[in-house]
């Protein structure tokens, strides 16, 4: 699904991610932790191609194709679908009208129709029916004055409704109450399947409790420093992230 071999990327001349080599298989999820800085959402950022974060070095392959080669529409349309942790608020464009845009962008890059207004509404009812909005949420601004909670839920329903082949979460459960953790949760484990992808960027063990990865990366200083299974963020969360500077040391 995703190759990262020794990718170096920088943010304003300024490298941040150094040598980063990841291999994400189809059908799996895997959860990065690390320190405060590290690099995790510079990671995010340079593989969904935002202006401002340069690949320098290396390569990333996604399901076989050169992924730094192209724009970022085209990543989003082949399925590359990223979380933010601080979603944007887009006053006057409805969160329908952006959705349906965005997921007839994807269908037509697939060689498939517009879907009909009334086929989008329904995928979108349930959609929101799945992750406990209201459907009123359809018509109001991007984000506009959406709660916390209510940014995180729609962030799932709209990664519900592009069907990615790789999802990147970055901190969605940063400052979620318990029942919109789960809310998320369940909606990632519903999403969950043989040709689709996860990489869930997280401070918490508590969300892997939910999720439960097939591994846990802790990157540092720009790197992948350790990896195991779901018991490192276990490790990480008793005895946090100093012991492994001295052992990379
Ligand atoms: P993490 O997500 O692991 O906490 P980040 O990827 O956000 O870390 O940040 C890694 C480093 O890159 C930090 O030193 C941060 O200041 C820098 N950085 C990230 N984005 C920008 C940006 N847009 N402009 C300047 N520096 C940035
Ligand atoms: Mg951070
Ligand atoms: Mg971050």
């Amino acid at each position: 699904m995703l190759k990262i071999n020794e990718l170096c990327a920088s943010v304003e001349d300024k490298a941040i991610i150094r040598q980063l080599s990841l291999d994400v298989g189809p059908g799996e999820i895997h959860a990065i932790m690390g320190p405060n800085g590290a690099g995790k959402s510079t990671l995010g950022n340079v593989l969904a191609g935002r202006p401002g974060y340069e690949p320098t070095a290396g390569s990333v392959t996604f399901k076989g194709l050169d992924l730094l080669d192209m724009d970022p529409e085209i990543r989003a349309r082949e399925g590359l679908f990223l979380a933010f942790q601080y979603p944007v608020e887009i006053p006057g464009v409805s969160n329908m009208e952006l959705l349906k845009a965005a997921v007839d962008a994807r269908r037509s890059h697939a060689g498939l129709s517009e879907l009909s207004a009334i086929d989008f509404m329904k995928m979108a009812r349930e959609a929101c029916k799945a992750v406990d909005l209201d459907q009123s949420f359809l018509k109001r601004g991007v984000n506009e004055g959406f709660s916390g909670g209510e940014k995180k839920r729609n962030e799932i329903m709209q990664m519900m409704l592009m069907e990615p082949s790789l999802c990147i979460l970055d901190e969605t459960d940063s400052g979620l109450d318990i029942d919109a953790l789960q809310v998320v949760a369940r909606g990632v484990n519903a999403m969950r399947a043989a040709d689709r992808s996860f990489i869930v960027v997280t401070h918490y063990q508590r969300l892997l409790d939910y999720i439960v990865p097939d591994y846990v990366h802790v990157l540092a200083n720009g790197r992948i420093v350790k990896s195991g299974d779901k018991s490192l963020a276990l490790e990480l969360e008793a005895k946090g992230y100093s012991w492994l500077e001295d052992e990379v040391a």
